[in-house]
């Protein structure tokens, strides 16, 4: 699905030498080299707080821990997503809501998010699914209204763009009142291990966010709030400040591979590519609404199982993200849901598979792999 192989022979030179700088520096944990990459990183998506952390998932976490979220407060996200998200909700004590997604974009779903609202809700968490961004445009707007904090999971678009109706362009993870990006060896910015980081724009809550982090500690030994141990380190920073260089080229290298298998898959009448709505296609040579962390169509003749054994035989990598709807998890079952409101999550994870989605693909394998998908599909 990913080559890390490909992408780590371009720039081999300038990862090895920094990462040999840093054992000889023996500045492993709290580094300079953590400060710098958490400045670079500020400066790329014009936020003014970045707080890396240990991964994507502490991420999330700590971001609630922040907010002061409290146990029985009802925090509101997709269906369909990775377990992630409503992981830390229920770990925290904190009751999940979850809610349908749109058919299209499969990122969550405005009207059901309001359909949800209880005077418990506290929080809603928008995950910028697959590399696009949820409707943020609607989504701060019913948090304004009801009073609610908003968090963006953007472990998955990092460096897409996010375009307002007003025409305001902003980073995916600066528009809400916090968010979190995952720095896992496969997400759009990738390190060779784990990784994270917390992004806000609020002075104060960026404070108690480098607290909690740390043990909950403002002071050496002085421990004002419960806190975790959170940390990026120095090798994975150094290895970060070199892609964070090369993150638009890397995006844009996975739009290109988008839109060739998007021309290659038109006009095909059981396959449904991947739609980028609220701003133009998603893939026009000046945008980057879409920064595909996975290429997913819709396969909606019922082959979709049967396409996955196939590409497995020929030796194509494929990806099923979900397979199993939140809702319907062992973990996260709940009384209060109803089937009659996941329809289009509960339709998806029959329908989706996900392609090769790289930096290093190349017209012959994209020629290959769509020509065995419309082969076998229309077979
Ligand atoms: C990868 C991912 C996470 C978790 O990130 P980790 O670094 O693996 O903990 C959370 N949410 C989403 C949507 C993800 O894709």
């Amino acid at each position: 699905m990913v080559d890390l192989k490909g992408q780590y022979e371009a720039i081999k030179n300038t990862i090895d030498a920094s990462v040999i700088e840093v054992i000889e520096s023996t500045a492993f944990i709290n580094g300079p080299k953590v400060h710098e990459f958490q400045k670079n990183l500020e400066d790329y998506l014009d936020v003014k707080h970045v707080i890396p952390c240990a991964n994507g998932t502490d991420a999330l976490q700590i971001a609630m821990m922040g907010l002061g979220l409290k146990p029985g407060d009802e925090v509101i996200t997709a269906d369909f997503t990775f377990a992630a998200t409503v992981e830390v909700i229920a770990l925290l004590g904190l009751t999940p809501v979850l809610v349908d997604v749109e058919p299209d974009t499969f990122n969550i779903d405005v009207e059901a998010i309001k359909k949800a609202i209880t005077s418990n809700t506290k929080a809603i968490v928008p995950v910028h699914l697959f590399g696009q961004c949820a409707n943020m445009d609607a989504i701060m707007d019913i948090a304004n209204e009801h009073n609610l904090f908003v968090i963006e999971d953007n472990a998955q678009a990092i460096g897409a763009t996010y375009t307002s109706s007003n025409g305001k362009k902003q980073k995916a993870g600066t528009i809400g009142h916090v968010a979190s990006t995952s720095f896992f060896p496969s997400k759009n910015l990738g390190c060779y291990g784990d990784g994270g980081a917390i992004f806000t724009n609020d002075d104060k809550l960026a404070h108690v966010i480098r607290g909690i982090v740390n043990h909950g500690m403002y002071r050496r030994y002085y421990h004002d709030v419960v806190g975790v141990n959170s940390r990026l380190d120095s090798i994975q920073a150094v290895i970060l400040n070199t892609k964070l260089k090369y993150l638009d080229s890397y995006n844009k290298a996975r739009q290109d591979a988008a839109r060739k298998y998007n021309e290659a898959f038109k006009g095909q009448e059981y396959i449904v590519t991947p739609i980028t709505k609220r701003t133009c296609d998603g893939i026009c040579s000046d945008c980057d609404c879409h920064v595909f962390h996975q290429y997913t169509l819709k396969i909606t003749n019922g082959k979709r199982d049967a396409l996955v054994d196939h590409l497995n035989g020929l030796d194509i990598p494929c990806g099923v993200y979900y397979p199993v709807p939140l809702h319907l998890q062992e973990a996260y079952k709940d009384a209060r849901y109803n089937e009659a409101d996941f329809q289009v999550t509960n339709q998806l994870i029959k329908e989706v598979i996900s392609l090769p989605m790289h930096t290093e693909l190349d017209d012959e394998q994209i020629e290959f792999i769509t020509s065995k998908v419309i082969e076998f599909v229309n077979g």
